[in-house]
């Protein structure tokens, strides 16, 4: 059932929301049992809400159960972004995006699992003691990430439910490729980060994933628009996105990434992109190739020393005094300090902190951190200008199949990091994508990406409702 359909529902008392929370609840217990998706369910929050829904049902997401990812702030229920140097540290605020959904009624059912503060592609870097998200189709395969837990959910469930992703590089969509979800990574700036825990300010962002079109629509109408308490956020009316699913894609320009198709790429991958291209042209777009040059070629660089130098600065609070893990007070601050992140912090957070430490530290900075802001503005610049001849661009999310966990742990670091070669690219520049499943091959889903000018989510919403199911 399509969210929209369940909140008509609830909204004419048709279900007892009451019971239904319950036995949503269940189910993710089970599903979490095999599969990882859930940091935490958070029960005592959903049924108090579904109470308040009960006696007013007429908000427009009412008595919709959704998941959050654990970077994203939830009052009283513990928010980690999936570190254990964040245990035990309830948020006494929600999110803006959170509280938006709340008081239009949605329920909310528990934290996602993820990549410890975002930092993979895999959900594979979870942060000490988290258990790993397996694919739903899969479970020798990866969710992908960092959204992995919500985009595994997403798929897994049988109930109607929306998630809240959060994407740095490309976390949204990329999940939402290995699960075989749309995942919508809306305009910097569009949802407000207010509440949202840090990875790089710059490059964060909130957005909906889900089974359908519409309800992802819906829940970008209801999360997005301007915040005071995020100066960054976009001071730009909201709108409403489900508008957008009624238009037809006749003469829409799109644009076919011609690097995007080359070495590197899965043959299955590219067949699945080709048959729907296929089919987006039957219904009368107009396609045709475009170069993309310096987001390919050096979005890898310029992403992972932007993003790394803005992590290791936001990690930093984490000193184990103000809240979450702490250690027995011994010797002076520089040794706590060391000793509380030495013990709390996973592996990949350590080499992000001394990456990004290393690219913005003087003597440095000028060859890396200044490098990559100024070929940020180059891949800013090369999309502006192609954006004045199609109205998006597409491309596969991912150049693979969704990955088996042996394979990972094949990877060099680089490999690793090249999974996010299609998805860097928009996320530098501050573009809206989405993934869209496309098929699958070998039992296995294939995403297709497409990417439109800023604040131009319509369109992606447009093209996406022609693979909608
Ligand atoms: N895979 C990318 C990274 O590791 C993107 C992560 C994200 O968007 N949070 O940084």
């Amino acid at each position: 059932m399509k969210a929209i359909d369940f909140i008509k529902k609830v909204q004419n008392k048709e279900i007892d929301i009451i019971e239904h929370t319950h036995k949503v609840l269940e189910e993710c217990k089970k599903i979490n049992k095999e599969y990882n998706y859930l940091n935490t369910v958070s029960e005592d929050l959903a049924i108090k809400q579904a109470e308040t829904v009960k006696k007013n049902p007429n908000g427009r997401l009412s008595g919709l159960p959704i998941s959050i990812k654990d970077s994203i702030c939830v009052k009283d229920v513990e928010s980690t972004a999936g570190s254990k140097i964040l245990k035990d540290y309830k948020p006494l605020f929600n999110a803006t995006a959170v509280q938006k959904a709340i008081d239009e009624g949605a329920i909310i059912i528990g934290k996602t699992a993820q990549d410890e503060f975002g930092f993979g592609g895999f959900s594979t870097n979870v942060g000490l003691g988290f258990k790993i998200p397996l694919n739903p189709f899969d479970k020798e395969r990866s969710t992908g990430g960092s959204s992995g837990g919500g985009a595994g959910l997403t798929q897994k469930a049988s109930f109607p439910h929306l998630s809240f992703g959060e994407s740095t590089g490309g976390s949204i969509v990329n999940p939402a490729s290995f699960c075989g979800v749309f995942g919508l990574c809306p305009t910097y700036g569009r949802i407000s980060r207010y509440g949202l825990i840090d990875y790089g300010n710059s490059l964060d962002k909130i957005g909906p994933m889900s089974k359908n079109v519409y309800d992802s629509a819906l829940l970008l109408s209801v999360i997005s628009g301007h915040d005071i308490k995020d100066s960054t956020s976009l001071n730009q009316k909201t709108e409403d996105y489900t508008q957008y699913l009624k238009k037809d894609i006749k003469n829409l320009k799109i644009g076919i990434i011609k690097e995007a198709f080359g070495e590197g790429v899965d043959k299955k991958v590219n067949k699945k992109i080709q048959e729907a291209i296929n089919k987006l042209e039957k219904f009368g777009a107009k396609t045709e190739e475009i170069s993309l040059k310096i987001p390919i070629k050096y979005g890898i660089p310029t992403y992972y020393l932007t993003a790394t130098a803005e992590a290791s600065s936001n990690l930093a609070k984490f000193c184990g005094m103000r809240y979450g893990a702490y250690e027995e007070l011994k010797g002076n601050f520089d040794e706590y300090f060391t000793n509380v992140r030495s013990n709390n912090f996973g592996k990949e957070a350590k080499r992000r902190i001394m990456l990004g430490t290393f690219a913005r530290m003087s003597g440095f900075r000028d060859a890396y951190y200044i490098k990559a802001a100024k070929v940020r503005t180059l891949i800013i610049e090369e999309y502006k200008k192609v954006f004045k001849k199609v109205d998006t661009l597409l491309s596969p999310t991912v150049p693979i199949l969704p990955i088996k966990f042996n394979d990972i742990s094949k990877l060099s670091i680089m490999e690793n990091y090249m999974i996010d070669i299609m998805t860097v690219g928009p996320n530098l520049a501050g573009l809206p994508h989405i993934n869209i499943p496309v098929g699958f091959e070998n039992s296995l889903p294939i995403g297709m990406m497409l990417v439109s000018d800023h604040l131009k989510e319509g369109v992606l919403l447009q093209v996406a409702k022609e693979f909608d199911n």
